[in-house]
């Protein structure tokens, strides 16, 4: 009898201690402060998110980053409210990410959603943003990949507001309604429609890459970020339907986002592949041919 109450206890202490971390509800008031959450998450100097700047980033080269079986679609798909946000496992094809600044092969743990977006760009906060979190492969597991400053990689993907709905959250969207209340809180259920990854994903041609932490605590700052600057369209409605979910009885959470933190001379890498690189070649031929017109016409002018 004793035992079974020590049990109960301390599984009420450790629900209670996993529900502890939240957000403010700007909804309701919008100078509602975001709340400390202790340890790293208010020690760390490589915290995450931050504000990218395209004009104040480093330059950088690398190998393309290759992407294996983001194509493929993942029928047994399992989707969770976990009070913070809604996270999506149980692929059964293994996704792997190389390439790039990383030094090795990183396999999808998980995906999750933020609304409004974490990381801001120019200073522009967009309306979601999608985290694929991924762990190297070298580390048996999440746990303990997160005591390695080269444990995780997260690709960040942002969403902007459109008059199109996005294929790819629909299908997400369909099952929402399943996981809304606080009753289904922590009960998995799963996602209705296949999907596959990269439906989630624009082009992967230009990023910026820094070192930073996760943004949910322990805040560990075992993050090698990704976050892409093409961003995505989704809806307002559908962006909408993720704030119905419910963190408490009764209580939506109206947003899921941590605020901007402090970049503390980091370095932050942009990465323009293709695009920019076929553009400078483009405009310097161009400017070849006008160079060669100009002789041709002088030419004929002397003629
Ligand atoms: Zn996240």
């Amino acid at each position: 009898m004793h035992l079974l109450f020590v049990v109960l206890a301390c599984s009420t202490l450790a629900l209670s201690a996993a529900n502890e971390w939240g957000y403010p509800d700007l909804e309701n008031n919008q100078d509602e402060p975001f709340p400390k959450w202790g340890g790293l998450c208010d020690s760390g100097k490589k915290q995450s998110p931050i504000n990218l700047h395209v004009n104040g980033a480093l330059k950088g080269e690398f190998d393309p980053l290759k992407f294996e079986n983001y194509d493929e679609h993942q029928g047994s798909l399992q989707m969770v409210n976990n009070g913070h946000s809604i996270q999506i496992s149980g692929f059964d094809h293994e996704l792997t990410l190389s390439g790039g600044a990383l030094g090795s092969d990183y396999v999808v743990e998980q995906i999750h959603m933020h609304w409004w977006s974490e990381h801001t760009i120019n200073t522009i906060r967009y309306p979601l943003e999608v985290h694929i979190v991924h762990r190297n492969t070298i580390y048996p597991n999440i746990t303990m990949a997160a005591n390695f400053k080269d444990g995780i990689t997260v690709l960040g993907v942002l969403y902007h507001v459109s008059n199109t709905p996005n294929e790819a959250i629909d299908s997400i969207i369909k099952s929402l309604g399943e996981i809304k209340a606080y009753e289904q809180q922590n009960v998995p259920v799963n996602v209705a429609d296949s999907l596959a990854v990269d439906d989630l994903i624009p082009s992967v041609a230009n990023y910026f890459t820094y070192a930073g932490s996760l943004t949910t605590p322990t805040c560990a700052e075992a993050v090698t970020w990704i976050v892409l600057t093409q961003t995505f369209p989704v809806t307002l409605a559908q962006v909408n339907e993720f704030k119905e979910i419910e963190y408490d009885q009764g209580k939506q959470l109206h947003n899921n986002y941590r605020e901007i933190q402090s970049e503390n001379n980091r370095a932050v890498v942009l990465v323009e592949q293709l695009q920019r690189a076929g553009a400078a070649q483009l405009s310097a031929l161009g400017l070849s041919l006008t160079l060669l017109l100009c002789f041709a016409v002088q030419k004929i002018n002397l003629l």
